[in-house]
């Protein structure tokens, strides 16, 4: 599980997380959503220590994560980027085995072999030896898939990884996540396909300026929202 307390955060006199919270029961998928500039990608960067709150606490299966090291919470929160973030010079294969050897220490041989079944999980076996601008942005995007789960982490993170695709390629990466959240992957999601958070969320968080304004199950925050800044959202989305 994932519990966000009372975390807050600023840049300067930019106070752009002012109090959130969230909690993500195990095996639970949550969407975050929100208008550009509301801190969502701060939030989700929070998680994996990438940056530190100022106040409040992030929770992982009831342990805080300030007391983990750094290497080790990465290995256990998966991240998953808008720009997939793949080394451009290292083959598929290559991209995925690197972290397994570093962050899990696993010997050469290993670490092919785990990277091998994970690239087969994504539908990429036959790409192994590519480079990655030899393939398209979805399956540039199911290779950073790939990678991060290959650590085995407890959570994964994905913030916005469907905006950088061409539309046709979207479906795809869109299908992956909503399997790995089917088998049970605790996740948060901030996206901005409205359709996967209705479908696929078991919560979804709307945040305005730092807050999570309103959460609640799909169904209800897309039907009938309190917030009146979250029923103007919706309509400007959906
Ligand atoms: P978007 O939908 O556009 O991705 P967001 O909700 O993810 O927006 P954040 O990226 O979390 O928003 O940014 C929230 C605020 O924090 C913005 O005002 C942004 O300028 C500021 N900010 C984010 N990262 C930094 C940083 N490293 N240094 C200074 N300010 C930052
Ligand atoms: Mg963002």
């Amino acid at each position: 599980s994932v519990r966000v307390r009372d975390v807050h955060l600023s840049f300067g006199s930019n106070r752009v997380l002012r109090g959130v919270d969230l909690d993500v029961p195990r095996g639970a998928t949550a969407c975050v959503i929100g208008p550009s500039g509301s801190g969502k990608s701060t939030l989700l960067r929070t998680v994996n220590r990438l940056i530190e709150p100022d106040r409040g606490d992030v929770l992982l299966d009831g342990r805080s994560v300030r007391g983990d090291d750094p290497d080790a919470l990465r290995q256990r929160v998966g991240m998953v980027f808008q720009q997939f973030n793949l080394f451009p010079h290292l083959s598929v294969l290559r991209n995925v085995t690197l972290a397994l050897r570093r962050v899990r220490r696993l010997g050469e041989d290993e670490a092919v072999a785990v990277a091998r079944a994970q690239l087969e999980l994504v539908g990429l076996a036959a790409k192994a030896d590519a480079r990655p601008a030899q393939l398209s942005g979805g399956q540039q995007q199911r290779v950073a898939i790939a990678r991060a789960l290959a650590l085995q982490p407890q959570v994964m993170l994905f913030d916005e990884a469907t905006s950088a695709l061409d539309p046709e390629l979207v479906k795809g990466v869109l299908a992956l996540m909503a399997d790995l959240s089917a088998q049970g992957m605790t996740m948060i999601v901030v996206t901005h396909e409205m359709g996967f958070a209705r479908e696929v969320a078991d919560t979804v968080a709307f945040m305005d300026r730092g807050v999570v304004l309103e959460a609640g199950e799909p169904a209800r925050i897309f039907e009938s929202a309190e917030h009146p800044r979250l029923r103007r959202f919706l309509s400007q989305v959906l």
